[in-house]
């Protein structure tokens, strides 16, 4: 596999530090709202990373987080809790608002065949290993105390701007809105590693510990959480852009002051689906989330065969004429697979089997190209020599990857013709009834049976259901 590393800025061959096991670790969401479709996106390029190593042969090991805490709405530690602000804004507490949406978010990234990490570990669940990973750092001089707080001193890291490619200049004069200056930090990038001193009266979740009742930061969790479950070498860590600064390099300064060497050997970024207005959010315009779009009668597989249309370092943007153009593509792929499947033919054609797997491969070794691997799903639709049982075994195959349903059974579409028409035979039906001419109504009643149509009188007037 050839993988962008935003560590070096370079494509580079990916070679695990364990041979048989790949470790991975993907910043979860934070849940404190639905996740809209540009955080899915992100969810999706993680997804094929995850599926194109096992199709390499990997063995993958892959932890996810929970964000239930920490988390302000500046990536820094200035802004609202995102938790608080969720729990005020429905009325409900931060736990029954983890709850609810960290399940709403699985609902959603299983409507888009995103597959669920082997690890997943609420943020909060894990207080103690950020207590330890803080206390070690505090002794060995990584960490100062002030006002109560435990931040992390970033003057004490040699090259800690080397993940972004930036310097503290840049960044300053970027006029970042995510840095507050906060009096009791001795650099403006410090960051908080232990609150106790809350800006928030009203913070639900506390916790004791040796430096007072408070919680940890946003990114000590990860840190804990990817340590705990992966060890102390990381091959694999991965999240949107965003991340890059200030979440993924704090968590490198931390992570390699805890362990004293090297942690993380690929950092892999997604570009972010953005609007044409500008950056999606969550608050502002059209709330892009996999419901809307089913509300909208589209297929959630068809905005992941939009994702994987492009490049995950490329930006994407939305808009519904582009994911019109991707949801008619997509239904006319599955046709076309359908039209294979209702004929299949011959025997396994091993030498073409392998020469496009290998092609198939070739796609997503080269970075994850996953418009050249489906451009090779439609080079073995398209090729006329090859008999029907391999076109199907190969797309069975680049589905394991994929995740576009190609073979599976899809509910017959209900065009908006064969409503309308059900509706007025429906009418005419009643308008006999009324002039008691019961012969009609029956005749009527057959006629829609005869085409899969059933219908039946209830207090309620006339329903029916499609059964084929
Ligand atoms: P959050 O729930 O805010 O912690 O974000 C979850 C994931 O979505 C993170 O990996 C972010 O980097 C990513 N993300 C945020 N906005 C976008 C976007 N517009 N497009 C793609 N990914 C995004
Ligand atoms: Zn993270």
């Amino acid at each position: 596999m050839r993988l962008y590393n935003t560590l070096s800025k370079t494509i580079e061959e990916f070679t695990p530090y364990n041979e048989n096991e790949v470790t991975m670790y993907t910043c979860g969401p934070t849940v404190y709202h639905y996740a809209h479709i540009g955080n899915l996106r992100t969810y999706i390029f993680e997804d094929i990373l995850e599926k194109s190593l096992e199709y390499m042969g990997y063995n993958v090991k892959r932890v996810m987080n929970i964000t239930d805490v920490g988390h302000m709405t500046s990536d820094a530690d200035s802004g609202e809790d995102k938790m608080q602000k969720g729990a005020a804004r429905e009325n409900k507490t931060v736990w029954e608002i983890a709850d609810y949406y960290t399940n709403a978010f699985f609902n959603d990234a299983a409507k888009l065949n995103i597959r669920k990490p082997l690890i997943i570990e609420k943020a909060s669940d894990l207080i103690d290993d950020y207590i330890r990973i803080i206390e070690k750092l505090l002794k060995d001089g990584y960490a100062y105390i002030s006002n109560n707080n435990v931040y992390f001193d970033i003057s004490k890291i040699e090259d800690y701007y080397r993940l972004s490619g930036k310097n503290s200049n840049d960044l300053l004069v970027g006029a970042r809105d995510d840095v507050e200056l906060d009096e009791f930090k001795r650099n403006p990038y410090d960051f908080g590693l232990w609150f106790t001193v809350s800006k928030f009266e009203n913070q639900a979740m506390q916790w004791d510990s040796p430096w007072g009742v408070g919680y940890p930061g946003w990114h000590i969790e990860c840190s804990g959480i990817a340590i705990k479950h992966l060890g102390e070498y990381l091959d694999i860590h991965c999240g949107g852009i965003d991340n890059i600064f200030p979440h993924h390099t704090n968590e490198i300064a931390q992570s390699e002051a805890f362990l004293g060497h090297k942690w993380c050997k690929y950092w892999l970024h997604g570009e972010h689906l953005n609007e044409e207005s500008g950056k999606m959010s969550k608050s502002k315009g059209e709330f892009l989330t996999v419901s809307l779009l089913e509300e909208k009668k589209y297929d959630p597989l068809a905005y992941r065969y939009f994702c994987l249309q492009s490049h995950y370092r490329n930006q994407l943007v939305f808009s519904y004429e582009s994911l019109d153009i991707a949801a008619n593509g997509y239904k006319k792929l599955v046709n076309r697979v359908n039209q294979i499947k209702n004929s299949p033919s011959g025997e396994l054609e091993e030498d073409k089997l392998n020469e496009y797997q290998n092609l198939f491969k070739k796609a997503l070794q080269n970075d994850l190209n996953t418009s050249s691997a489906l451009t090779v799903l439609y080079d073995v639709i398209k090729d006329e020599l090859l008999n029907n049982n391999t076109k199907l075994y190969l797309i069975a195959s680049f589905d394991s990857v994929l995740s576009l349903d190609l073979l599976k059974e899809k509910e017959v579409e209900i065009d908006s013709k064969l409503l309308s028409y059900i509706e007025e035979k429906i009418e005419e039906r009643n308008l006999a009834k009324k002039e008691k001419n019961y012969e009609l109504a029956d005749k009527i009643r057959e006629e829609l049976k005869e085409k899969g149509i059933i219908i039946e009188d209830g207090r309620e007037g006339t329903t029916y259901e499609i059964i084929r």
